[in-house]
């Protein structure tokens, strides 16, 4: 058996006839329609095919020796993909009962011989339409589904992570509101910061939300423009201090120690979700370690000539071009660590690793993390011991920026 050398992705057509002539009129008819060609002479043979070559459509004898079409077609049927994949039965002229017989088979359609060969092109045509037009909507609804689960577990995990912020809120403005007149202005101050932390949580949850959910729906876009690396890292590990308790801003230092190349040219690429990227990994090592635990964030820039296609990455055709690089984040902790098992599902959302206790988090970071790497053809990877630490590296292809 084999298919004729068409269009790569042209559709495959599987004639199923034992006799060799008909066979060969019937592929020259179809090549002529810029389809592929897979040829079978019985019912068993059909079967065999079916299975690897997955074909589109299955033109198929009523009578052959060994396994005629009736009792193929209903096999067909059974198999994976098969009750999905139109077949046109062949069967004889003035024949009604074969033609009932085909219908209550499963095929959808039939042609009596001798051929009309324009009715043949015509029907099998209108057959792959309607078989496009029948994944198409399959399609559409299963990612409806998705979406479907997406907006529930979202609203699941809102109103169970909406809880603990909420009643911070309400019980520290009630406090200040019944006794903030005779509390001290530290205590005030106290309380106040409480309200402003909570808040903070909750609008983090919201944005997250609102990313997983833009990105589940398609509607993220990658939006490259030239950025100052070390500007926007010194920033971000400045919030982040900042989020973890009033250091930075007020001059003190960081739990995050930063590293750039001695000269680190700006690079174009997108620099919310770069922002988004490495916010998340690097809360997550600062949440998931020890609070006096350092925390590293190390960049790197190398010309792309220097790396290896076992990268994996997705170069645009940038390959070898002075101007093309790919930079390289490096974040390392020394906490709880991940279970071996868990590294790859950790990147689903809502997923939350076994050892993390009272920890709080949503299990979105790290989906939106290599969401946002991959709009910038790049990877992210998790290596990680228990106990030990972790280390997370996020690799992009970038421009330097003229
Ligand atoms: P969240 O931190 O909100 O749970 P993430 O998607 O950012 O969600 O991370 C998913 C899971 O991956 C976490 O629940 C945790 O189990 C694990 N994880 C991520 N980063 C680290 C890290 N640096 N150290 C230990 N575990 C981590």
């Amino acid at each position: 058996m084999n298919t004729t050398s068409q269009e790569k992705n042209a559709p495959i057509i599987l004639v199923v006839d034992d006799d060799r002539t008909t066979r060969m009129m019937l592929r020259r008819a179809m090549e002529s329609e810029g389809y592929r060609v897979a040829e079978a002479n019985n019912g068993i043979q059909c079967l065999d095919s079916y299975s690897h070559l997955m074909p589109s459509m299955v033109l198929l004898d009523a009578k052959m020796p060994v396994m005629d079409g009736f009792e193929c077609c209903s096999k067909l049927q059974t198999l994976p993909g098969g009750s999905s994949t139109p077949v046109l039965m062949i069967t004889g002229l003035e024949d009604e009962e074969s033609v009932e017989r085909a219908f209550s088979a499963g095929s959808r359609d039939y042609i009596t011989k001798p051929i009309h060969w324009a009715v043949l092109r015509y029907r099998v045509r209108r057959l792959l339409q309607e078989q496009e037009a029948e994944t198409e909507i399959l399609k559409a609804l299963r990612r409806e589904r998705e979406l479907n689960d997406l907006r529930s577990r979202i609203v699941t995990m809102v109103s169970h992570e909406y809880r603990t912020p909420l009643t911070t809120i309400l019980s520290s403005a009630e406090l200040l509101e019944h006794y903030g007149e005779r509390w001290t202005a530290e205590k005030r101050h106290q309380h106040l910061k409480r309200i402003q932390s909570a808040a903070k949580h909750m609008t983090h949850l919201v944005s997250d939300v609102v990313s997983i959910s833009q990105f589940e729906a398609g509607e993220l876009q990658f939006q490259p423009a030239a950025v100052d690396l070390k500007a926007l890292c010194l920033q971000l590990v400045a919030d982040l201090a900042e989020k973890a308790g009033g250091m930075g801003a007020g001059g003190q230092q960081s739990r995050i120690k930063v590293q750039f190349p001695e000269a680190l040219a700006a690079v174009v690429l997108d620099g919310n979700l770069l922002r988004q990227i490495l916010g998340n990994v690097l809360e997550n090592a600062v949440k998931y370690s020890g609070s006096d635990s350092e925390v590293s964030l190390d960049v790197r820039c190398q010309d792309l000539p220097q790396i290896s296609n076992e990268e994996g990455m997705d170069l645009g055709g940038a390959g070898g071009l002075a101007e093309h690089k790919l930079v390289m984040f490096r974040v390392e902790d020394r906490g709880i660590g991940i279970a071996p098992q868990e590294l790859l599902e950790i990147f689903n959302p809502f997923y939350r690793g076994h050892n993390i206790g009272n920890i709080p988090g949503t299990g979105l970071g790290l989906a939106i993390a290599k969401k946002c790497a991959e709009l910038h053809g790049g990877k992210i990877a998790v290596a990680s011991t228990v106990g030990v630490g972790t280390a997370v590296t996020i690799t992009l292809p970038v421009k330097t920026a003229s």
